[in-house]
């Protein structure tokens, strides 16, 4: 039996004319079985003003930043969780949703854009992930599948090239790009005060690496963006992956970059032995390192070392 909730969404801005614009609007959905079971959230709070709400099977946790301003969101996950998404936001904070910054192009972090844009937030990502969800909108899993293309709204309104910062709550949030890695436009977002990274999918803990080769990404350039992370963060530091359960810090960091070293070295020792491709993926390269990550059977070394094979041939 469904269930139609109905949450209220009133925001107030101030324009630069100093109009006020007052607007309300309405959400009226139908909340299945099925959508509360698959679409809520665990919340965390990870430090200072920046909360974490991990979906109920990991896939793109979303940062939340609150304070005495504005809230702005990392990430805005499927469109079906986000009257669940209000609802843990509003739990954490009375002030409305300003900004939510997508870390990169797929569909589980961009999914709830569009509806959060008809309630006046403002999208904001690298100039990459703009045009990538002009031109097709895929993900690399089984040969690259392709998504329907994201309404206009969704797409973001404000881009940046090479880093942004806002002032807000207190802080300043930097987002910057980081190398091309997971994907070509992937965003990292260090809340400076709070000193919380997100790192979107660059970083995840429950499983090996997706590299979007469809979408810009490189093994080679994780490597480089990993070590520019645990190369900012300091002993405090907080770490919000893009995939995993919960949070974690510089040591998490470090586990997941000595893992992207083994599978680098691993591949790099069987090319030297003049091993093949074909014999790389028959020789069970990883089996050291399955227990810890094989994490998803939709995504393992067979698609991971072709990708790591080419990008170490090509040097
Ligand atoms: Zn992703």
């Amino acid at each position: 039996m469904a269930a139609v909730t109905e949450v209220a969404v009133t925001r107030e801005m101030n324009s630069a004319s100093g109009l006020m614009l007052v607007c309300t609007l309405f959400l009226a959905s139908v909340t299945s079985a099925q959508n509360n079971a698959n679409w809520t959230f665990t919340p965390y709070h990870v430090q200072g003003n920046v909360h974490m709400l991990e979906p109920i099977n990991t896939n793109g946790n979303v940062g939340v930043f609150v304070g005495e301003d504005a809230v702005l969101l990392v990430d805005s996950h499927f469109q079906p969780s986000v009257p669940q998404l209000l609802d843990e936001v509003g739990e954490m904070s009375d002030q409305e949703i300003e900004f939510v910054i997508n870390t990169h192009v797929h569909p589980d972090h961009i999914g709830g854009n569009s509806l959060l844009a008809d309630y006046g937030v403002t999208i904001v990502a690298h100039d990459t992930v703009r045009l990538q969800m002009l031109e097709e909108l895929r993900i690399p899993r089984n040969g690259g599948t392709f998504f329907p293309q994201p309404p206009a709204n969704a797409l973001p309104v404000l881009s940046y090239s090479e880093a942004i910062s806002f002032h807000l709550n207190g802080e300043e949030v930097r987002v910057f790009k980081a190398p091309p890695a997971h994907t070509g436009g992937d965003s990292f977002v260090y809340f400076m005060g709070s000193d919380v990274l997100h790192l979107g999918d660059v970083f995840r803990t429950n499983m090996y690496p997706i590299v979007d080769k469809y979408n810009g990404g490189s093994f080679l350039g994780m490597i480089e963006a990993m070590g520019l992370a645990i190369g900012m963060a300091g002993p405090n530091t907080k770490v919000i992956p893009g995939h995993g359960p919960g949070f974690t810090d510089r040591t998490g960091m470090m586990e997941y970059q000595d893992m992207l070293f083994a599978l680098r070295d691993l591949v790099a020792e069987a090319i030297a032995r003049g091993d093949s491709l074909d014999e790389i993926l028959a020789a069970d390269l990883t089996r050291d390192l399955d227990d810890r990550w094989l994490g998803d059977t939709n995504w393992g070394p067979l698609d991971l070392l072709p990708i790591i094979h080419e990008e170490l041939m090509a040097q």
